[in-house]
């Protein structure tokens, strides 16, 4: 699993700066989250890390590799978004397999890989059916048990359990800290949750107006804010 670098990233909509020099180096199988208020720019660096959005300035190296000029098929990245884009017209076991059967890898290959993404999920039971047979969170997790058979280097997540309900919200939490700790992935999580960052991060990343505030383990962000507006954030005022 790879690990992560950004290097003095900027980005700019217009006249608009975005983000505004974001530095951050993320370890082999860490757990890294984004937190910071709405419009602070976490989507934005989220996309740029998955190709999706081209910075302004700066660098991004996924492993040993620069990806700046890497389209976001060919960087070894799978991303799950809040609204999970399922196709209706296919069973569960078809939307865990479409891309990689698209990819050209045999059949039997693409059957071990969603019966196993399908055990670590809890979704066995499920796979004959179609999405509009499934509830709200196991929609959900098809969307990241999609994301798991692509064996990704990295996994990115944009605030994957906003649209859920309070108990599936807690359900999923719980099903995202298992696939961490069974595929040992690269993980990079954005919420504006405090409960979620608190309880899935190795790490939190706190973003304001574009800038990195503090990053640290969820227990020194707690105990040692670096100022007002993490402390009111995350931990208890200095
Ligand atoms: P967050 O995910 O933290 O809520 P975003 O990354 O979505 O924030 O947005 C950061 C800022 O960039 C916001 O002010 C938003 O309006 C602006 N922005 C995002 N995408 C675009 C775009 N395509 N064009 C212009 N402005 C954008
Ligand atoms: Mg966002």
């Amino acid at each position: 699993m790879a690990s992560l670098a950004l290097e003095k990233v900027t980005k700019s909509f217009g006249k608009t700066d975005v983000i505004k020099g974001v530095d951050l180096d993320v370890r082999e199988g860490e757990f890294i989250v984004f937190v910071g208020p709405s419009g602070c720019g976490k989507s934005t660096l989220l996309r740029i890390i998955a190709g999706l959005e081209d910075q302004t300035s700066g660098h991004v190296r996924i492993g040993d590799q620069v990806v700046d000029a890497v389209p976001p098929a060919k960087r070894g990245i799978a991303m799950v978004f809040q609204s999970y884009a399922l196709y209706p017209h296919l069973n569960v076991r078809g939307n865990m397999g479409l891309a990689l059967k698209q990819e050209g890898i045999p059949k039997a290959e693409i059957e071990a890989r969603i019966k196993k993404a399908a055990d670590i999920l809890a979704l066995d039971a499920l796979l004959d059916r179609r999405p509009s047979e499934l509830s709200g969170g196991q929609r959900q997790r098809v969307a990241i048990g999609r994301a798991i058979v692509r064996q990704p280097k990295l996994f990115l997540f944009d605030e994957p359990l906003s649209n859920l309900d309070a108990a599936l919200r807690v359900n999923t939490r719980i099903e995202i800290a298992k696939l961490h700790r069974l595929l040992g992935a690269t993980l990079v999580y954005v919420t504006h949750d405090q409960t979620e960052a608190m309880t899935l991060a190795d790490r939190i990343v706190v973003l304001n107006g574009g800038r990195i505030e503090q990053v640290g383990s969820p227990m020194e962000l707690y105990k040692n804010p670096a100022n007002l507006f993490v402390a009111g954030f995350i931990g208890s005022p200095k």
